[in-house]
């Protein structure tokens, strides 16, 4: 329980019962306090009192772990002046985004957060009966939100690789083409951190019934090295059905701001109109993402510091015997050999969060990328925990 996509689904359907929580989870009592402590709401809404929450490590919710740069606090701070405004500059968010992109303002969405992108696409393509079709693990919120719509998910599963099966999603979308109402593809995948190559991208847009729209969730995008891998923006360029999203959560460090965006072409976007909420989005997110688009010196050394803070913790951990899948994010998930749940709970006595679990991949246990120091917290912990 301790993803985002699922405080999102505890929020609507369990109604903070925490007893809940732990049902689903299948914990006892004692568990009870994993759950408590890996509840994002815990997190943030004082469950755990905030100087618990200061000392805690947090590596479950893949967040940037140095916090925004001066040039985004600062703009920030001066927008907090609009705070009791409706019609106030923006910093001309949508404009930044599209020059980024170089695409038109008519190609860009924004919302607070992908997570609201993700769920307008639901909104928009499904209904009861419709599907969305992607693989498993995987974003879930983007099925846990079908579910709540009465329609539902055709969850595939990974290869024995780990990698996201492109045939396959490409032939259950041909067998039945009127039930699907849209693809759904993370690209890297959340929770494994693999790409799908650019290739395989293509083949898939090119395999699908003409017409299905795909939603490319490049949430990772700025983490990727591999020259397999390419975004998919140009592909809204060309006007196929493609919504591709995007996150000012990781690679900005504003994921308690809120801020996201789609780039889709215009007649998707002309779908998606009567879902939107133009008031989702706050002054301080607007103003706090422009400035983290100029600041690309900024993206850049956090890009370079957790690729090589998760090169030096993968290659610790494989020399121990423990595989990690290759992975081109901001988090890695690593094979333990055991069962991954009573890991957790162990890391959590240690004060520190990791990811929960993903099923089918019980033994596996996903881990962001924190700071130098937390990932050798991290790294004691698991040596005396993995010893136990
Ligand atoms: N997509 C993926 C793959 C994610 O992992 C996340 C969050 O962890 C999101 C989307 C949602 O991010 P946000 O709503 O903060 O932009």
């Amino acid at each position: 329980m301790n993803d985002l996509n699922n405080s999102r689904v505890s929020r609507r359907r369990f109604a903070g019962g925490m007893a809940a929580i732990v049902g689903y989870l299948g914990l006892n009592p004692a568990g009870a306090l994993l759950a408590q402590a890996t509840d994002p709401r815990a997190m943030s809404g004082g469950r755990v009192s905030a100087s618990e929450y200061d000392e805690l490590v947090k590596l479950c919710f893949n967040e940037n772990p140095f916090g925004p740069p001066e040039s985004v606090m600062s703009a920030m701070t001066g927008a907090l002046k609009y705070a009791n405004r409706y019609g106030y500059p923006d910093g001309d968010i949508v404009e930044a985004i599209a020059a980024h992109h170089k695409v038109g303002v008519d190609n860009v969405l924004i919302g607070a957060g992908s997570s609201e992108i993700l769920d307008i696409v639901g909104n928009t393509f499904l209904s009861p009966g419709k599907k969305v079709i992607g693989v498993e693990p995987t974003f879930s919120a983007v099925y846990e939100h079908a579910t709540g719509l009465k329609a539902d998910a055709i969850r595939l599963p990974l290869r024995a690789d780990f990698q996201q099966d492109i045939p396959a999603i490409i032939k259950a979308a041909n067998e039945d083409p009127a039930q699907i109402g849209f693809v759904y593809l993370c690209n890297p995948n959340n929770p494994t951190g693999a790409i799908v190559p650019k290739d395989d991208v293509k083949q898939l847009l090119d395999g699908l019934p003409a017409g299905i729209p795909v939603l490319i969730d490049e949430a990772y995008h700025h983490f990727v090295e591999s020259r397999d891998y390419g975004t998919s923006v140009p592909y809204v360029l060309e006007g196929r059905p493609v919504v591709v999203t995007r996150t000012f959560s990781k690679i900005a460090a504003m994921a308690g701001m809120r801020l996201g965006y789609a780039i889709a072409p215009s007649h998707i976007m002309r779908h998606m109109a009567p879902y939107i909420d133009n008031l989702s989005v706050s002054a301080l997110a607007k103003w706090g993402g422009v400035a983290s688009l100029r600041d690309t010196a900024g993206r850049d050394r956090v890009r370079t510091d957790i690729i090589q803070i998760r090169k030096k913790t993968t290659t610790a951990l494989e020399a121990m015997g423990y595989p990690v899948i290759p992975s081109e994010a901001n988090f890695f998930m690593v094979n333990l050999h055991r069962p991954v749940r009573p890991v957790i709970q162990a890391f959590r006595h240690e004060k520190i969060l990791v990811g929960r679990p993903f099923p089918p991949m019980l033994e596996h246990l996903r881990v962001t990328v924190g700071t130098a120091d937390e990932m050798e917290r991290f790294m004691a912990a698991f040596k005396t925990i993995m010893k136990a």
